[in-house]
């Protein structure tokens, strides 16, 4: 293993508040708001209509490309309407489910052959079938990233267990909870690519988790190659390039991908969801998430219907103990803020987070001071400082040539600036300049 990184920083972690804290279920919501995009690609088609009865797991918005994704009804009941809707990323279409009638799918019966008897294409066909997109947050839709082209040689499937971000939980919790389940998705994973090694990297701020899966490596006694590492904890150690770097010394060309260095990435809940779709015929229509932060009454690990609103759960979590300073949906540092309780939980979404007034930074920014904070955190080499200064200035042809496109968002110029400066929202838009102008 390679030490670490260049950059990062040291958020406070405050993984406290739900560490530890075993999932239990969010209330089926009577009303479930189901977006037709929550993965990135073309939209999903719906193919139910208003007065339609649909069955928990049901196909009701088909994929429309090679890079999109089927969604599922994650309750039981009636279309009541097709319409637009506030999404965490826009107003989409959104087919919305009315809650009746019996769950009858319980996806409780498991497919009995041997792993290896499942051939990859039927592997990557129930994937796709199962609408399982990147569980971590970037919702890229699993079965692209597992038909990489012929000419690319894969050898590694690292799984990330990084989970950097301050306040979630999630990760750790299905690793200490599903050990040998996240075996299985690995090994089906690795049986998909047509590859024998996988690396696992955990932070070791969960060293218990750590050694939850290594016990069970050591009970499954897999014939692939599969090794657990703990890495050192740093923001963003779970960044796609950043793990890659930390577990084989690789480095990601700038506006490469992580199977230009023959690596697939994919996140610990999505290889869980992987074995549900692939043994069980399971839809992705449930997730786990964290709830956190100091203004909610019970935060917790938390298993929820996809298209629960973020009301519902507020209600269902003991309420909140005043009006959030902030509400994000995701970490604190690569999350989205989001004004609207009437939001609903995607498949992208990882934790909810409604903080204090104490816990979020939203003073005034000043001018940069040179003091070059930025730069030293910046995992990505660029210059942050000269990039934010560019963009203030509506010069973004000054800040094309700073390789806007090799930022990841991770926030640490930002979290570091003493000026506070709006670093990662400055170089965000630089990025959606450049790309409008292409
Ligand atoms: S410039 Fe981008 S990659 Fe570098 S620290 Fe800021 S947000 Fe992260
Ligand atoms: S951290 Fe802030 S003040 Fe310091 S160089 Fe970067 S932008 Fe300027």
């Amino acid at each position: 293993m390679f030490s670490s990184f260049r950059g990062g920083i040291h958020p406070p972690e405050n993984k406290h508040i739900t560490e530890g804290m075993a999932f239990s279920n969010l209330v089926i919501p009577k009303t479930c708001y189901i977006p037709m995009q929550q993965h990135i690609g073309a939209p999903a088609r719906p193919i139910v209509k208003v007065g339609d009865i649909v069955e928990e797991g049901q196909l009701i918005g088909e994929a429309t490309g090679f890079v999109s994704a089927n969604v599922h009804a994650s309750v039981p009941g009636k279309v009541v309407d097709i319409a637009e809707t506030l999404t965490v990323y826009q107003k989409q279409p959104t087919v919305i489910i009315e809650a009746e009638g019996a769950f009858t799918s319980s996806h409780a019966a498991r497919d009995d052959r041997k792993i290896e008897d499942i051939t990859a294409e039927e592997i990557l066909v129930k994937i796709r079938s199962a609408g399982i997109v990147g569980l971590g947050g970037a919702a890229f839709p699993t079965s692209v990233k597992l038909s990489p082209p012929s000419e690319t040689a894969i050898d590694t499937l690292i799984v990330n267990g990084a989970e950097c971000e301050p306040y979630l939980t999630v990760d750790d919790m299905l690793m200490h909870t599903f050990p040998s389940q996240i075996i299985e998705g690995i090994q089906i994973t690795l049986k998909a690519l047509g590859i024998k090694k996988a690396i696992v990297g955990v932070e070791n701020n969960k060293i218990g988790a750590v050694k939850v899966l290594q016990k069970a490596l050591l009970e499954v006694k897999p014939r692939e190659d599969i090794s657990v590492k703990a890495l050192r904890t740093k923001y963003p150690q779970g960044a796609e390039k950043q793990l890659i770097y930390t577990l084989t010394g690789k480095e990601v060309p700038s506006r490469g991908l992580p199977m230009d260095v023959g690596i697939v990435v994919q996140n610990i809940g999505t290889v869980f969801a992987i074995r549900e779709a692939v043994l069980f015929d399971k839809p992705l229509f449930e997730r786990y998430i964290t709830v956190s932060g100091k203004m909610i009454n019970k935060p917790g690990n938390y298993k929820v219907r996809i298209g629960t609103r973020i009301s519902e759960i507020v209600e269902d979590c003991g309420g909140l103990k005043g009006d959030p300073a902030k509400i994000i949906i995701g970490g604190p540092m690569c999350g989205l803020s989001v004004h609207s309780m009437d939001i609903p939980v995607v498949k992208g979404t990882s934790g909810i987070l409604f903080l204090s007034r104490d816990e979020v930074n939203i003073g005034d920014f000043s001018p940069c001071i040179r003091c070059g904070k930025c730069v030293a955190a910046c995992p990505m080499g660029l210059l942050p400082c000269d990039l934010g200064t560019a963009v203030e200035n509506n010069r973004f042809d000054l800040a094309n040539n700073l390789n806007p496109s090799d930022c990841i968002m991770c926030g640490s110029c930002s979290y570091s600036c003493p000026a506070n400066r709006p670093l990662s929202h400055f170089i965000k838009l630089a990025q959606e300049r450049i790309k409008q102008k292409k």
